[in-house]
């Protein structure tokens, strides 16, 4: 019988067991998880709503929504198992998704209910999961695979895995050593993003030692922290705004939504979307930018014009009162801070080159990047096993036969709206159907 081992139960991996045990009934398919539980993760996702997948992540989609070395592997992977495909299989699962927009939901806004649909189609399948187990190296001997790990156990509970576990297990107070073999192993470990849910970046590790490359990983989808932070003053208010990423002064990518303003720095979706590339322009020590966009529904000439007329039949208000009727209260002064305005300036004080000066500011003031705020509170890592060492079509290494990697453990990471489930689903899927031809 072929022993299919799935390291860690993740997304990814969790999808790669469902899909490998339906297509090899016979197989033994077997995930190991560090964890005292599979799918943590999961169930922390879309603010405990789980942001399943989206409908722009179909291979045609692909520029706008992933990032990589090597975009055509996602383009590849996304035109075998798009978004479509997701929704199939978790209807197969019983779950019954809804649509906001383009994201997905389940439809009971619960992500437990993703897990829950995930664990019981495992069970049914007869899928064995092993938690509290780390895999401490994997090695591939001939034909086989040998997967040396350490198993957690509570005070005074025998270990989970006997008998189960090959080899002999050595007592070590809390900790218990084992061997499985397996006869394919799908590495699903996750990378560096939110390490609480132990994804600690064990998985990079494991695949170098398998002789995978790694390109570079920081944090994505994460706030971004300010040298002399323009606007701490601000800190708490939510303002509609657009926000570029400046790279060494070019701007690389640009999004638009709500952004808030922290004591530390920035945060929100559209400062999630560009903070991958601050954080590789960070790495190579690259001069990193945010352009803020205070009036994004507006030009340059507009903003003007209405600041003009603003301030057109009322010469005998201050400057501060004067935009109260456009910004947030506590904005005003750091905009006006910025232009070199005093606020207690009078209107008719205000000649045509200082009102050009507050127009040019509510339309770009460049916050400097000093940090993103780390892996931590990061959603999403970018970097990651070199995909052009990998199959595009089944996720199998091209370094080791019978060695599969998935998920986000990759060289590709989407934007926030589902884009990185949608990932770990594809991958996983593709991986397990392939592990068991
Ligand atoms: C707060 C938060 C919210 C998010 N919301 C969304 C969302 O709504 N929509 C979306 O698309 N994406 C979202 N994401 C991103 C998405 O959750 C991840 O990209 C995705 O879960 C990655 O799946 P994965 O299986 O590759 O890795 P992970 O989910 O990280 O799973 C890896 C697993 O491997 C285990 N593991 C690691 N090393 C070992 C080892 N040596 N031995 C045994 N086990 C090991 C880990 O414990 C973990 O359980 C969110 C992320 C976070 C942190």
């Amino acid at each position: 019988m072929r022993r299919v081992g799935i390291i860690g139960g993740g997304a990814a991996g969790i999808v790669a067991a469902i899909a490998a045990a339906r297509n090899d009934r016979q197989a033994e398919v077997f995930i190991l998880e560090q964890n005292e539980r599979i799918g943590r993760k999961i169930l922390a996702t879309g603010n405990g709503r789980c942001n399943l997948t989206n409908r722009q992540a179909v291979s045609s989609c692909v520029e706008s929504c992933y990032r990589g070395e090597d975009i055509g592997f996602a383009k590849s992977v996304l035109a075998q198992f798009g978004y479509e495909d997701t929704l199939r299989f978790f209807s197969s699962l019983g779950l019954v998704a809804r649509m906001r927009g383009d994201y997905a939901y389940p439809r009971s806004e619960q992500a437990s209910a993703v897990l829950e649909v995930l664990e019981l189609e495992l069970k049914r399948l007869g899928v064995k999961i092993y938690c509290r187990v780390k895999v401490e190296s994997v090695v591939k001997e001939q034909t086989r695979f040998c997967i040396r790990v350490t198993e957690r156990f509570q005070d005074g509970k025998q270990g989970a895995l006997i008998p189960e576990a090959r080899g002999h297990g050595q007592r070590n107070e809390k900790m218990m050593k084992h061997t499985f073999r397996a006869d394919r192993v799908i590495l699903a470990c996750g990378g560096m993003a939110a390490p609480v849910f132990g994804s600690d970046g064990n998985g990079f590790r494991l695949a170098k030692s398998l002789g995978h490359s790694v390109a570079s990983v920081v944090p994505s989808l994460v706030q971004l922290r300010a040298k002399n932070h323009p606007f701490g003053k601000a800190s708490g208010v939510r303002t509609e705004a657009a926000v570029t990423a400046l790279v060494d002064g070019e701007a690389v990518f640009s999004d638009r939504g709500e952004v808030q303003i922290t004591a530390y720095g920035i945060s929100g979706i559209p400062v999630f979307q560009i903070s991958r590339f601050l954080a590789m322009g960070l790495l190579e020590k690259k001069r990193s930018e945010v352009l803020l966009d205070f009036l994004p529904e507006y030009s340059k000439k507009e903003v003007f014009g209405l600041l003009v007329k603003l301030a057109g039949n009322r010469k005998n208000l201050t400057a501060e009162e004067w935009l109260a009727g456009i910004f947030n209260r506590k904005l005003i002064p750091r905009i006006l801070e910025q232009a070199k305005v005093r606020m207690q300036t009078q209107v008719s004080d205000l000649d045509e080159r200082k009102i050009r000066e507050v127009a040019k500011k509510c339309k770009g003031i460049v916050l400097s990047v000093q940090d993103t705020n780390g892996f931590e509170n990061a959603q999403v890592s970018a970097g990651g096993v070199r995909t052009r060492e990998i199959s595009p079509q089944t996720m199998e290494s091209l370094c080791v036969d019978g060695l599969y990697l998935v998920g986000e453990l990759l060289d590709v990471d989407g934007i926030c709206g589902g884009f990185n489930l949608q990932w770990a689903w594809a991958t996983g899927y593709l991986a397990g159907k392939a592990a068991v031809l």
